[in-house]
């Protein structure tokens, strides 16, 4: 059902856009600008916090930082259920709110709350189960006890392709160890962020503990907070590029990272495959969020002898795809994020059809307004395109074949990231051994999508450090102390 102009004026007035510090909602006079990129039109203005205000929000953090940890684990788990129960609650708002800052059609929207809210309903179940170590020295006499206690004031960065699961899979398990937060939502997409401030307020998240502030000017309000000793913790999911700047920052403080970073997934399609299977985890893998995912498959690598048939079906699924803004009936592809990203993906395309690559569907920028792009699948693309080293983050599926198991796996691993592979192959000796041969923190074996609240999300080589979700995801915002007991 195509959803009415006025539940859409309802939803965007009904978000703070403020800031949000030690529990009060401060209005800034400069605003940044939110588009909706499905028509290029203003959807709303937020607060434009500089360093000061940047400032103000640690100060919030830190001011609560110990209340907080003190408090019962079991509160924090019951406060994170809550939060969770409210996000159900709200599910609609959220999901609309997304497709219209962001892009993607409404249907997934509504599989992002789902999915995001899961961050606080696990990570109300982990904050009850955190715990230390008991153990007598090798040598005997002393007792070794471990302690695990919460690193302290975390300040999260986000970026605009997953505007709510992004938030809660740090804000989750930052608070069920008894961290305050600092949020930075991406400035294309604050609105989903400063609705869950609104509801973890609602949820009764005491005052400083969750703190928003949203920016057109990132830099220079971020660097300062992670320079600042009060800190104890840097998460951030992004590109690369900045991931590696937030690094070099957080080197003076000798700050505690997790860095959820750019990916260069490959999709092995082996000649055992179930073909079925493997197009339709193709669809998913590719075509999951526009393409814009970290996740997204970015090279499909396939047998040379299924390789002819695999793209034709994959081209016949991905060009019958209905393209329109995400808040209309049945739409299954929404607009790319900005005009640049069409211009990058348009480039893309371009560089790989100058040297040979053939286009099976798609190929094009759609419409005169917004910024769509059609659902693309090219064969014979050489190796040197940049798309096999560069993160397409577009509706574009290049193929290209191997002869050998030896070759796939050479292929997949050649690329300086390292966040996720899937692989298609029913032979069960195969698939392990390729799923213990691929570097990726991450690997779908005859599924395309691997997320899961459950399970460690994070990557390997220049895709990151740390892992989220999973029993790990709150080892992240939690330290280890030993103490030494003579007896
Ligand atoms: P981005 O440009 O790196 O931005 C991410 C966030 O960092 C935004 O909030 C951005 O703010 C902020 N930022 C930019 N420059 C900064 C600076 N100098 N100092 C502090 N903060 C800064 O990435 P993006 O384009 O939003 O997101 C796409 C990227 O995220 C892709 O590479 C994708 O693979 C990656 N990603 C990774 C994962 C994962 O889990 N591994 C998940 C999702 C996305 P502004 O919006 O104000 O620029």
């Amino acid at each position: 059902m195509t959803i009415a102009a006025d539940a859409v004026s309802s939803v965007i007035r009904s978000v703070p856009t403020g800031l949000f510090i030690g529990g009060e909602w401060i209005d800034a006079s400069a605003g940044v600008d939110v588009e909706n990129p499905a028509t290029g039109d203003l959807l709303a203005t937020v607060a434009d916090a500089g360093p000061e205000q940047g400032r103000q929000a640690l100060d919030a953090a830190v001011a609560a930082q110990k209340e907080w940890a003190a408090t019962d684990p079991r509160d924090r788990g019951e406060l994170l259920r809550r939060a969770f129960e409210l996000l159900r609650q709200r599910a609609d708002d959220f999901a609309l709110l997304m497709t219209l800052e962001m892009g993607k059609p409404l249907a997934e929207a509504r599989g992002e709350v789902t999915y995001g809210a899961e961050f606080f309903r696990w990570f109300s179940e982990e904050a009850v189960r955190i715990s230390g170590k008991y153990s007598i020295a090798p040598s005997g006499g002393t007792r070794l006890l471990t302690m695990k206690q919460p690193v302290g004031p975390v300040f999260a960065i986000t970026p605009w392709n997953f505007p709510l699961a992004m938030g809660t899979r740090k804000i989750g398990p930052a608070l069920a160890a008894g961290c305050t937060v600092v949020i930075k939502p991406a400035a294309q997409t604050p609105l989903t962020t400063l609705a869950l401030a609104e509801l973890l307020s609602d949820a009764g998240v005491p005052p400083g503990v969750v703190n928003v502030v949203t920016t057109s000017r990132s830099g220079a309000l971020a660097e300062p907070i992670i320079r600042d000793p009060r800190l104890r913790k840097l998460t951030f999911t992004g590109s690369t590029e900045v991931g590696r700047k937030l690094i070099e920052q957080s080197a003076e403080q000798v700050l505690r990272v997790s860095m959820e970073l750019g990916g260069n997934a490959p999709f092995l399609v082996f000649q055992d495959a179930d073909l079925d299977r493997a197009v339709a985890g193709a669809m998913v893998a590719k075509m999951r969020n526009i393409g814009e995912a970290c996740t997204a498959a970015n090279r499909f690598i396939v047998h040379e002898s299924v390789a002819k048939e695999f793209a034709d079906r994959l081209a016949e699924k991905m060009g019958a795809m209905k393209i329109g803004a995400g808040i209309d009936d049945g739409v299954q592809v929404g607009p790319l994020i900005d005009r640049a990203a069409v211009e990058k993906v348009t480039e893309l395309v371009a560089d790989a059809t100058d040297s040979g690559a053939r286009v099976l569907t798609g190929g094009k920028p759609v419409g005169d307004k917004g910024y769509f792009y059609a659902p693309t699948v090219l064969t014979d693309v050489p190796a040197s395109a940049r798309m096999f080293a560069e993160e397409i983050f577009g509706p574009v599926a290049p193929v290209t074949t191997f002869a050998s198991d030896d070759e796939a796996i050479e292929l997949a691993n050649r690329t300086e990231f390292g966040l996720v592979a899937y692989a298609f192959t029913q032979n069960i000796t195969r698939a392990i051994n390729v799923a213990e041969a691929l570097e990726t923190g991450m690997v779908g074996l005859n599924q395309g999508i691997v997320s899961n609240p459950a399970a460690p999300f994070g990557g390997v080589k220049a895709s990151g450090i740390g892992r989220e979700g999973g029993a790990e995801g709150i080892e992240e915002y939690l330290e280890t102390k030993y103490v030494g007991l003579a007896l």
